[in-house]
C-alpha cells in the first residue's frame, strides 16, 4: 500500500489554505506539482555549480556537465530508449513537435505527400502541421473519433497510402484522458512506410513507456506534467532519422567546425541542442524521474486508477453532470459539464471552494467542435491525489449545481 500522506509530505504547495479552504489541487494535466528534491535541486545548482556546460575547463563547469549528462541517461531509462544519442532536451513537448514538422518535415515531406493526425489532438500537433503542409503543398488528414471519445481504428486505416509520409497522434487525450492503443496505430503506418511520432505529454505522467517496444520513431513529453520544472522536455528519436534529419536551430553547441564557407555539425544528440541549454531545470529533471521511479510506475497508475473509478462513479450519481469523454481506456481525467451552467461559473465556484480544476477548451478546439461543445470542467489526479479530495469535489459540485443551476 502506498502512503499518499508521506508522498504529500514532499510537495509544500499541496500545504496552503486556497480562498480559505484547503487546496485541493486537481489541476495536473495543466502541469504537476514539484516535490521538495526537485525544488532543491534547482536551489542548489544556482548556489553550488551554476556554470556553463560542455566547454569548460573548471570544476564547476565539469560538475554541471555530468550533472546534466546524467539527466540524459534517466530521461534514457524512463523511456528505455537504447542510447543517449537519441535522447534531445527541449524546451517541452511544444517544441518537440515543432523541431520534427521543421527539421523532418522540410527535408522529407514534398508536394502532394500525406500527414496524418487525429481529433483529439492538442494544438501544439495540429498546427506546426499545417504550417510544413500548408508550406509544401502536403495534405493534413484526420482520424475521426466516437461519441465517446476513441478513435476510429478502421478510418484510420482507410487514411494510409503510400503518400502517408507522417503519423502524430497523441499517446492520452488531455481533455478527455483517452488512452489510445498507440501500438496498433504505429505498426499499421510502419507498414505503409510512414514514420510515427506520439504525444506523450499525457501519458508520461501515468505509466510505464518503452519506446522500443512502442517502436514509434519520435516520443515527447514535458517535464512540468512529471513533477519536474517547466522549460524543459524530451524529444526522443530513432538515431537512424535524427541522423539523416538537418539541425532544427544553428549557433554554439550543435557544431563541430565553422568557418565563413561552411559549418559542419556536432554529433548527437548535440545537433539538436543549439545555444547555452536550460542547465537548471535540466538537473533537476533527473529528481522528478528518480521520484516516479522510487515510487514505481505501476504503483502510480494503479493509484490514479482506483481515484479514478471512485470520482466516476460519485459524478455520474450527481444529477446534471454530463461525463465528457468515456473511452474503456483512460488515465485519471475527468472532463464534464453541467446543465445549465457555463464551465467557466462552475470552475471559478469550485475555486471559490478552493479547488483547482481546469476549465475551457484545453487546447484542443476541434475536439470541441466534434463534439458539439465549447469547452469543459476537467479534474486530472496525480499520486498526491485522494478520496477525501475527491469527496470535497463532490460535495461542493453538489451545492454548486443545487444554488445556482438553472
Ligand atoms: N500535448 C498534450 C496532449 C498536452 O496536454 C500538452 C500540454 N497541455 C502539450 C502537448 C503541450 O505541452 P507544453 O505546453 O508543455 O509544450
Amino acid at each position: 500500500m502506498l502512503d499518499i500522506a508521506k508522498i504529500r509530505e514532499e510537495f509544500p504547495i499541496l500545504h496552503q489554505e486556497v480562498n480559505g479552504f484547503p487546496l485541493v489541487y486537481f489541476d495536473n494535466a495543466a502541469t504537476s506539482q514539484k516535490p521538495k528534491k526537485v525544488i532543491e535541486a534547482l536551489v542548489k545548482y544556482y548556489e553550488g555549480t551554476n556554470s556553463n556546460v560542455h566547454r569548460g575547463a573548471h570544476t564547476l563547469a565539469s560538475q554541471a556537465t555530468e550533472q546534466f549528462e546524467q539527466t540524459r541517461e534517466a530521461a534514457r531509462a524512463f523511456l528505455n530508449a537504447s542510447s543517449t544519442e537519441e535522447v534531445i532536451f527541449t524546451k517541452g513537448t511544444t517544441e518537440g513537435l515543432n523541431l520534427v514538422a521543421s527539421s523532418f518535415g522540410r527535408s522529407q515531406i514534398q508536394e502532394g505527400d500525406e500527414v496524418i493526425i487525429s481529433t483529439m489532438e492538442h494544438h501544439s500537433n495540429i498546427v506546426p502541421w499545417q504550417i510544413l503542409c500548408e508550406e509544401k503543398k502536403a495534405i493534413l488528414k484526420v482520424i475521426p473519433m466516437t461519441d465517446e471519445g476513441e478513435l476510429i481504428f478502421e478510418e484510420y486505416e482507410k487514411l494510409l497510402s503510400e503518400k502517408t509520409k507522417l503519423v502524430s497522434i497523441v499517446h492520452v487525450s488531455n481533455s478527455l484522458g483517452t488512452i489510445n492503443p498507440i501500438k496498433q496505430y504505429i505498426d499499421l503506418a510502419h507498414r505503409y512506410g510512414a514514420v510515427v511520432m506520439v504525444d506523450g505529454a499525457q501519458s508520461s505522467p501515468h505509466f510505464q513507456l518503452d519506446v522500443q517496444d512502442l517502436d514509434c520513431d519520435f516520443f515527447v513529453f514535458s517535464a512540468h506534467k512529471i513533477y519536474g520544472p517547466t522549460g524543459m522536455g524530451v524529444l526522443y528519436g530513432k538515431k537512424a532519422l535524427l541522423e539523416k534529419m538537418p539541425p532544427y536551430l544553428g549557433g554554439g553547441e550543435m557544431i563541430k567546425e565553422v568557418t565563413f564557407e561552411k559549418t559542419t555539425y556536432n554529433d548527437l544528440p548535440f545537433k539538436f541542442e543549439a545555444g547555452t541549454p536550460n542547465i537548471g531545470d535540466t538537473i533537476a529533471l533527473k529528481y522528478a524521474l528518480d521520484f516516479m521511479n522510487e515510487i514505481g510506475r505501476e504503483k502510480i497508475a494503479a493509484h490514479e486508477q482506483d481515484l479514478l473509478a471512485y470520482a466516476t462513479e460519485q459524478m455520474k450519481a450527481i444529477d446534471r453532470v454530463k461525463i465528457i469523454g468515456e473511452a474503456r481506456n483512460k488515465v485519471g481525467v475527468i472532463s464534464f459539464n453541467v446543465e445549465g451552467m457555463h464551465h467557466f461559473d462552475v470552475g471559478m465556484l469550485m475555486d471559490a471552494n478552493g479547488i483547482a480544476i481546469r476549465t475551457g477548451h484545453h487546447c484542443t478546439q476541434p475536439l470541441m467542435h466534434r463534439l458539439g461543445i465549447d469547452g469543459t470542467v476537467r479534474a486530472s489526479f496525480a499520486i498526491y491525489n485522494t478520496k477525501e479530495e475527491v469527496d470535497r469535489m463532490v460535495g461542493s459540485l453538489r451545492k454548486i449545481i443545487a444554488k445556482f443551476a438553472k
